[in-house]
């Protein structure tokens, strides 16, 4: 049976600091994308014995709790890929992600409106949840998703090339309540040159 992995990641848990903390990146890949791995994976395993044995399963939960750990497991593993340390040189969009600028600017009107909705939109997830750039398939342009839990209000034909994970877990211990301010700093971390070759795509 395939199973999901727990990646590594792509740098030291002390590099997104000052505006994600050791702390947190920690607790956050070790404990919390842990946990979307190893349930995802009793979850497959538990379909698979019962395949073997015949066994009558509780398949509207075992659909919904694979639905809810598995877009957990993908969202942290695209999150960890796009960012890097605010010294990496990755991070001004300009420079490392000037296609993607330009279908900003077409879709959102100007990089000022489309950073206002994206933040605004992360911060007014209600309980936890992702803010994501998505790219439309069949419009073909850049979309804007408020996603609840891991899983929730997430459509069908949206490659995500951009996320932040505002469940508390992701800022709590850096910034207690103050969502508002964590999605404020998380730009300076964002990996625009990942960003765009998941555009370029
Ligand atoms: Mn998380």
């Amino acid at each position: 049976m395939e199973k999901y992995n727990l990646p590594k990641l792509p740098y030291e848990y002390n590099a997104l600091e000052p505006y994600m903390s050791l702390e947190v990146l920690t607790l956050h890949h070790t404990k919390h994308h842990q946990s979307y791995v190893n349930f995802a994976n009793d979850l497959l395993a538990k379909l698979e014995e019962g395949r073997k044995s015949g066994a009558s399963l509780d398949f509207k939960a075992i659909s919904k709790a694979l639905s809810f750990n598995v877009a957990g497991h993908i969202l942290h593993e695209t999150f960890w890929k796009i960012m890097d340390s605010a010294s990496s040189g990755k991070n001004d969009i300009g420079k490392n992600a000037p296609k993607l600028l330009e279908q900003i600017n077409k879709d959102f009107g100007s990089w000022e409106r489309f950073k206002t909705e994206f933040s605004e939109t992360a911060k007014s997830v209600e309980g936890s949840g992702w803010a994501l750039l998505t790219w439309h398939k069949e419009h073909n342009n850049l979309n804007i998703i408020q996603v609840e839990k891991h899983n929730v209000n997430l459509y069908p034909e949206q490659k995500i090339l951009l996320c932040l994970d505002v469940w508390e877990h992701s800022y709590y211990l850096d910034y207690k309540n103050d969502r508002a301010k964590f999605v404020e700093n998380w730009w300076n971390i964002v990996n625009w040159q990942e960003v765009e070759n998941r555009f370029a795509e």
